[in-house]
C-alpha cells in the first residue's frame, strides 16, 4: 500500500499541463454558441411565437401553452444542428447538484420506422422518476408523483449530444420539491414589493430585478493522489492529515503565477463556459495553496444560479479531463482558508437605476437610503434565518473558523455610509427637510462622493458587507446552491419593502408629505436596524460577546441553526411573501437534517475505517521496527547502554502504544455514538445527536492520527500528505 502513495506522487510529477483547443474564433463570437438565446430564438421561431415568448420572459406573462409546440419545434430544428440527439430536463433537487433524465428525440413514425420529435408537451412539463429525492416526506403525505416544469426565463442549453431544459421541480400537489420555484417566487416577491417603493422616486418604473455576481472558490487537487485518499473521494474532505510545514504563511500562492496545469484547467473551463453563456471574467490564485478562484460577470439573479450550478458541473468534468479533481467541499483541509461563494446582490429597475448606488440628487440619494436601510431591516429581522440559509454539515467548518465570516450575520458598511446613515438618524428633521417656499423641496442629504464609496474599505470578516454598490453575502459555501441564500434575502428584503410602504403609505393619508413621510419611517428604520451593523473585526471574541447583548443570532450548532426556518416570524415572511407554505418549509427541514445526518454518518464510517485500517496496522507496523531495534541494540551493548541509546525509540514506542490504544477506543465510542443516533427517529434529534455526540468524538481520532503521522517513517505512511495533496500541480 505504501507504494501506492509513492506511485502516484511519481505519476503526480510527470504531469504536464495539457493542449487546450482554443477557438480560432474570439470569445465574443463562440459565447452563448450552445445556448437557445434570443438571437436564436429570433431565428428559429415564427415572429408571433418569438414575440409572445420574450413577453413571457420579460414580463412575467403567463405562457400560452398554444406556443409550447412551435417552441418545441424550433428548439429541436435547432438542437439537430448541432448534432443533438436526447434532451433533459434540468432541475435542482434538495440534495447539492443538479439532476437530469435524458430521453432520445425519436418517436415511431408509425410507418414502422422512427423520427426526431419533440413535442411542446415534451418541452413543457414531466415525470421524472422522483422517488429518489428527497422530498422531507411531502410526497408521501400527499401521495402525489413530482413533476418538472419548464422555467423559460432561463434558456435552454446544450451539453455534449443533450439539449438541457432548465426546469422547476415539484410536487403533483404544488409544494416545490427544489431550490428554482421558491426562488423564482423570491424573486417574483422582490420585485413587487422593490418596484412598489421604487414608484415613490420614479413612477415610470415598472420592475426591479435582482442581480447575482457570485465568486467561485475551489481547490485542485492531482486526480491520482486524489483517488490513494479514501477520505477525499468519499467525503470530500481530508478527515486526517498533519499540516505541511508550509502552507498559506507567506502568501506566495496568492501573489504567485498560475502553475502551469492550472492555467490550462481554467483556460479550457472558461472557453466551455463561454460558449454555454456563462460570462466568465476573472480568475486567480486564492490565498490556500492549491485554491483558485472564479467570477463572471452578475447577471439577473435566477440566471445567475443556473449558471453556477452549471459551471459547478463543467468543473468537475473537465478537471477529470485535465487529470485533476476539483474540490467544492467548504473545507476540504484543516490548518488551512477553506472555499466560499460570496455572493454579490444588488437590485436594479427596468429603466436601469441600480438602486444599491448613491445618485447625484438628494431625491436619488433618499431613495438608495431607503434601499440600504430596508435591506438592512431584512438582514437584521431575519439574521439568524439568513444564517440558516448557508450553514450547512460541511459549510460548518468554515464558518466562524477565524478565515471566513464568522457564524454571527452583521453587516459592514464602511465609514462613508455609516456617517450618512448617522447623519439623517442624528439630525433635526428640520434641519434635513424643509418645505422652503416655492422653491420646492430642500432635502439635507449629503452627497457622498463617487470616487470614495467605489473605494470602500475592505472588511473581509464580514459576512454580508456593503461593496460600494451592492452587499456581499460571503458566509455562502463554496458547494452550496445559490438559490438556498438568495430565497431567504429577497425574500426578506421583499418583507421589509412592504413593511416600509405600508407605514409611510398610512402617514402620507394622514396628510403628511410624502418625502417628509419616506424621512420619518427610514429615520425610526435606521434606529431599530442599527445592532446588525457592525465594522469591527468580527473574529474577536469581544465581538460574540457584543452580538450576544445585540440580540443577534450566535447559535452555530448546525442542526440548531436550521431550526430559525420554522420560527413563527419565519414561517409568516414566507407566507404573506407568497414563497413557501409551512408545510412546505417542515417538509425541507426534514431534508435538510437529514442530509446533515447522512454527511456525518458517512464521514464517521471512513475515519473509523481509515484508523483501523490504514492508520493503526501502519502505525504498528513502525512500532514493530523499532522494537527490533531496540531488541537488537540491547543484544549488542548490553541492557542498560542499549537503553540508553535506543532512548528515542523506545519513547515513540510508547507513544505509538498509547496513541493507537485511545484511537481504538474512540472508534468503539464512535460506533456506539452512532448506534445511539441511529435509534432516534426524529431526524431533527437525530441530527443534533450526530452533531454533539459523533463530530466531538471524530476530531479526538483525527488529533491522535496527525500526531502519529509525525512520528511514524514516511515510508511507511499510506495516505498522501497534506504538502502533496496541496503543492503537486
Ligand atoms: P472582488 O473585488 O470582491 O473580487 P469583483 O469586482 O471581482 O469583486 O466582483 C465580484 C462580483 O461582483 C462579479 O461577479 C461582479 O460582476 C459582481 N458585481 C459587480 N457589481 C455588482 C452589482 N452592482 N450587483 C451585483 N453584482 C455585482
Ligand atoms: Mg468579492
Amino acid at each position: 500500500m505504501a507504494n501506492l502513495r509513492f506511485n502516484v506522487v511519481e505519476r503526480a510529477f510527470k504531469k504536464r499541463p495539457l493542449n487546450v483547443d482554443v477557438p480560432t474564433t474570439r470569445p465574443s463570437e463562440y459565447y452563448g454558441k450552445l445556448v437557445f438565446n434570443r438571437k436564436r430564438m429570433y431565428k428559429y421561431l415564427p415572429v408571433d411565437v418569438y414575440e409572445k415568448l420574450v413577453d413571457v420572459i420579460d414580463n412575467g406573462s403567463r405562457l400560452d401553452r398554444s406556443i409550447a409546440d412551435a417552441v418545441a419545434k424550433g428548439m429541436k430544428q435547432w438542437a439537430l444542428e448541432h448534432g443533438v440527439t436526447h434532451y433533459t430536463h434540468w432541475f435542482q433537487p434538495l440534495t447539492e447538484g443538479t439532476a437530469e433524465k435524458h430521453d432520445a428525440f425519436v418517436e415511431h413514425d408509425g410507418k414502422g420506422g422512427m423520427v426526431e420529435d419533440f413535442s411542446g408537451k415534451l418541452l413543457v412539463q414531466q415525470e421524472p422518476d422522483a422517488s429518489s429525492f428527497p422530498n422531507g416526506g411531502i410526497r408521501n403525505t400527499f401521495e402525489a408523483r413530482g413533476y418538472s416544469a419548464w422555467d423559460p426565463t432561463s434558456p435552454v442549453f446544450i451539453i455534449d449530444d443533450t439539449l438541457c431544459i432548465p426546469t422547476i421541480f415539484i410536487s403533483y400537489t404544488g409544494e416545490a420539491l427544489d431550490y428554482k420555484a421558491p426562488l423564482l417566487k423570491s424573486l417574483r416577491a422582490i420585485n413587487n414589493a422593490a418596484t412598489e417603493v421604487c414608484q415613490y422616486f420614479n413612477p415610470d418604473v415598472k420592475q426591479v430585478h435582482v442581480n447575482l455576481g457570485w465568486e467561485q472558490e475551489y481547490f485542485l487537487v492531482d486526480e491520482d493522489l486524489f483517488f490513494a485518499r479514501p477520505d477525499l473521494v468519499l467525503t470530500g474532505r481530508t478527515l486526517m492529515g498533519h499540516d505541511s510545514a508550509k502552507n498559506q504563511q507567506m502568501d506566495d500562492h496568492y501573489f504567485g503565477t498560475i502553475p502551469e496545469r492550472v492555467q490550462a484547467y481554467m483556460q479550457d473551463l472558461e472557453i466551455e463556459s463561454l460558449r454555454l453563456g456563462i460570462p466568465v471574467k476573472t480568475r486567480h490564485n486564492e490565498v490556500a495553496p492549491g485554491q483558485f478562484e472564479l467570477a463572471p460577470i452578475f447577471e439577473e439573479c435566477n440566471l445567475a444560479v443556473d449558471h453556477n450550478m452549471l459551471l459547478m458541473s463543467l468543473m468537475k468534468k473537465i478537471a477529470h479531463k485535465h487529470s485533476f479533481r476539483v474540490l467544492l467541499h467548504e473545507k476540504p483541509f484543516d490548518g488551512i482558508n477553506g472555499s466560499g461563494k460570496h455572493n454579490n446582490w444588488s437590485l436594479t429597475t427596468d429603466t436601469g437605476i441600480l438602486l444599491h448606488r448613491n445618485g447625484k440628487t438628494p431625491e436619488d440619494n433618499l431613495r438608495f437610503v431607503v434601499f440600504i436601510v430596508e435591506t438592512l431591516m431584512g438582514v437584521y429581522k431575519h439574521n439568524g434565518l439568513l444564517k440558516a440559509s448557508v450553514m450547512s454539515a460541511t459549510n460548518d467548518h468554515r464558518l466562524g473558523a477565524n478565515e471566513a465570516p464568522p457564524a454571527i450575520i452583521s453587516s459592514f458598511l464602511g465609514t462613508q455610509l455609516t456617517d450618512l446613515l448617522d447623519h439623517i438618524e442624528l439630525a433635526d428633521k428640520e434641519a434635513l427637510f424643509n418645505l422652503a417656499g416655492k422653491q420646492g423641496m430642500k432635502l439635507d442629504i449629503p452627497e457622498i462622493p463617487e470616487l470614495l464609496i467605489d473605494n470602500t474599505d475592505r472588511n473581509r470578516t464580514s459576512p454580508f458587507a456593503f461593496t460600494g454598490n451592492r452587499f456581499e453575502f460571503r458566509a455562502v459555501g463554496s458547494e452550496a446552491n445559490c438559490a438556498s441564500a438568495m430565497i431567504v434575502l429577497n425574500t426578506a428584503v421583499a418583507e421589509a419593502l412592504t413593511n416600509f410602504k405600508t407605514r409611510v403609505d398610512t402617514l402620507i393619508a394622514n396628510g403628511e408629505d410624502k418625502a417628509s413621510a419616506i424621512l420619518d419611517v427610514i429615520r425610526e428604520d435606521i434606529k431599530t436596524c442599527k445592532p446588525i451593523r457592525f465594522d469591527g473585526n468580527g473574529y474577536s471574541d469581544e465581538w460574540k460577546e457584543e452580538a450576544t447583548k445585540r440580540g443577534l443570532d450566535c447559535e452555530s450548532s448546525c442542526p440548531l441553526c436550521f431550526d430559525r426556518y420554522l420560527d413563527e416570524d419565519a414561517v409568516r415572511m414566507f407566507e404573506t411573501m407568497n414563497v413557501m407554505a409551512k408545510n412546505e418549509l417542515e417538509a425541507r427541514n426534514e431534508v435538510k437534517w437529514e442530509t446533515y445526518t447522512k454527511r456525518i454518518q458517512i464521514e464517521a464510517r471512513v475515519i473509523g475505517d481509515l484508523a483501523m485500517n490504514h492508520i493503526i496496522p501502519v502505525a504498528t507496523e513502525y512500532q514493530t521496527l523499532l522494537a527490533k531495534n531496540v531488541k537488537s541494540m540491547i543484544e549488542i551493548f548490553g541492557r542498560e547502554e542499549g537503553k540508553d541509546l535506543t532512548e528515542r525509540n523506545i519513547s515513540i514506542i510508547k507513544e505509538i502504544a498509547d496513541r493507537t490504544k485511545i484511537i481504538e477506543t474512540d472508534v468503539e465510542e464512535l460506533v456506539n455514538a452512532r448506534k445511539v443516533a441511529n435509534k432516534i427517529e426524529c431526524q431533527r434529534e437525530k441530527a443534533i445527536a450526530y452533531h454533539d455526540t459523533v463530530t466531538p468524538k471524530m476530531e479526538e481520532i483525527r488529533y491522535h492520527i496527525d500526531k502519529l503521522e509525525l512520528v511514524v517513517s514516511n515510508e511507511l505512511w499510506t495516505l498522501p500528505k497534506y504538502r502533496e495533496l496541496l503543492f503537486i500541480r
